[in-house]
């Protein structure tokens, strides 16, 4: 599978998920374009090297995925847009009656509303193009729930039901829109839990991984960014033409439970 000739926007991509999807797009000959809401030397870094690995163009956008203006302006600088990943997202934990409505507010914002407003940005440049991918992260609490996680629910579920409605209204158009729902993946924000877990559990890593953190994950193991790269370019193919509206779990059995 080639997506050469492709151009990628990936939000929220200068760590974990977001820049395993664009490393993996890239490496099968995607143009990328990176975002995230802060403007450093490494962020920009992160572009070069990954045009310098892949022989690709890649370029890295500032843009606060909170706010509208900055979602559509995104869009706008990025050029051609011919896959759209919506990744960018935060986490909050607290039960909701302790829930700070600053943070519903942001987890709505970021996580949810941003994927309705680069989406209105972007079908028109697919359309323009005659070809276009929108794949968003949503996570397996699109399709379940967990408590004290009332934003994050709320706003996962709430993509999954925008992703439908975007492919019924793209269904006679070569535009398909999905969601790819994953499990617990080790990103670097998930490893930085592990020695606190260990140290509150007095477990070893193994242990805290398999019996704490993946106690709701049946394969016991965490889905890797490579994975879920992989489920994007599927997504991307021709073979994945006629997939749209739909949801693909990449969860190790989590929402099979
Ligand atoms: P992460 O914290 O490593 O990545 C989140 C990305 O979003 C970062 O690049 C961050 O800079 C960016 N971001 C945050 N706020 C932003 C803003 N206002 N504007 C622009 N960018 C912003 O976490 P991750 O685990 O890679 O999560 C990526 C996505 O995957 C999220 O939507 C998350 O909900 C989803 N997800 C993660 C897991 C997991 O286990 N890690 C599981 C299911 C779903």
């Amino acid at each position: 599978m080639t997506l050469k000739g492709k151009t990628a926007v990936i939000t929220g991509s200068n760590s974990g998920i977001g820049l395993g999807v664009a490393r993996e797009l890239a490496k099968a000959g995607a143009d990328v374009v990176l975002n995230s809401f802060s403007d450093r030397d490494e962020d920009h870094r992160l572009a070069a090297e990954i045009a310098a690995e892949f022989g690709v163009t890649a370029r890295y956008i500032q843009a606060d995925m909170s706010s509208a203006e900055a979602c559509r302006a995104l869009i706008e600088q990025s050029g051609a847009c011919d896959i759209l990943i919506n990744n960018a997202g935060i986490q909050h934990v607290a039960p909701i009656d302790e829930f700070p409505t600053e943070k519903w507010d942001a987890i709505i914002a970021i996580n949810m509303s941003s994927v309705f407003h680069t989406t209105a940005a972007a079908l028109p440049k697919m359309r323009a193009a005659g070809w276009g991918r929108v794949i968003n992260i949503a996570s397996a609490h699109g399709l379940t729930a967990s408590p004290y996680k009332s934003a994050y629910v709320a706003a996962k579920h709430g993509v999954v039901g925008m992703t439908k409605s975007v492919a019924l209204e793209t269904a006679q158009e070569p535009i398909t829109c999905n969601a790819i729902c994953p499990g617990y993946v080790l990103t670097p924000l998930v490893e930085a839990q592990i020695p606190a877990t260990m140290e509150k559990y007095n477990m070893g890593r193994e242990e805290v991984i398999k019996k704490v953190m993946l106690e709701r994950q049946p394969s016991r193991e965490f889905a890797t960014v490579e994975q879920l790269g992989g489920t994007a370019i599927y997504l991307a193919s021709d073979a994945a033409a006629q997939v749209t509206g739909t949801t693909i779990s990449v969860d190790g059995g989590w929402t099979a439970l």
